[in-house]
């Protein structure tokens, strides 16, 4: 079941969204080589709690049976997809790492995500990056009240598979709002015209979650991390969005994280 939000609780996901994307700029600040992603965790948990907010993420149920998530942010290297588990390995330049952050104010969720360069990457890894935001803001263009989610996957899906890269099935956008996960899925691959309608009042997070090669992947032994299965690098952007007032307002930002880097 969808829910469809009103203007009041639209208000809320903005604060919501807006504290994940300052989150995520407070975290890209410390990006570097040498720097864990433990310590990165302990940089958005700080600056999450300290904003009244809870990290959504942290002890996350694991749907597949295992330990709880452990920490209050993904932290993605390179051909890990999503889900990484933060820990005391360094950042080396040349790494890329997803960023993913979730949090809960005053009853509503933010959930996004920022795949940044550790130093220098190659070109073909910036590309990469570059084209995987760019199907974002076109799944985002996509997002009209009265077109369906499969507009959305499809712009998505074009986009990165005419640059030959993969697009990951076994994960999804999601509707959001009270809950982290709500309906309706939003995968980055479909068909025009297809699926649930986009009506106002839609909270959707959109996030392509795009590899350099194949899009086959596995869970690792900790049963969270996901990896691609040929060690190629993959790329993840996400945002948050509202479709209301006839238009697609994006509630979280990159704005701080880029004006930082
Ligand atoms: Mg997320
Ligand atoms: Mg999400």
């Amino acid at each position: 079941m969808i829910f469809l939000k009103t203007e009041d609780e639209i208000e809320l996901m903005r604060a919501a969204n807006q504290l994940v994307a300052k989150t995520l700029a407070e975290v890209g600040k410390h990006i570097r080589p040498g720097v864990t992603t433990k310590e990165l965790d302990k940089v958005a948990e700080e600056y999450i709690r300290d904003n009244g907010a809870v990290p959504t993420f942290k002890d996350f149920p694991n749907p597949c049976g295992g330990s709880p998530f452990p920490a209050s942010i993904c932290t993605s290297v390179n051909d890990v997809v999503v889900h990484g588990v933060p820990n005391d390995t360094p950042l080396v330049d040349g790494d890329l790492v997803s960023v993913d952050c979730g949090t809960l104010l005053n009853g509503f969720n933010g959930d996004s995500c920022y795949t940044f360069c550790v130093g220098e990457v190659t070109e073909e890894v910036a590309q990469l990056l570059d084209v995987t935001k760019k199907a974002l803001y076109e799944g985002i263009a996509s997002a009209q009240q009265g077109k369906r989610i499969g507009d959305i996957s499809y712009a998505v899906q074009t986009l990165c598979e005419s640059h030959g890269y993969g697009v990951v099935r076994e994960f999804v956008g999601h509707g959001i709002g009270h809950k982290m996960h709500e309906d309706p899925q939003v995968p980055n691959y479909g068909r025009k015209g297809n699926g649930p309608m986009i009506k106002s009042g839609l909270c959707i997070a959109i996030e392509p979650m795009i590899t350099m090669g194949s899009p086959k992947i596995y869970m690792c032994e900790d049963n969270w991390t996901i990896k691609t299965r040929d060690g190629k690098p993959s790329a993840h952007f996400e945002h948050t969005i509202a479709v209301h007032k006839g238009k697609v307002e994006i509630l979280s930002s990159f704005e701080d994280i880029e004006k930082a880097n």
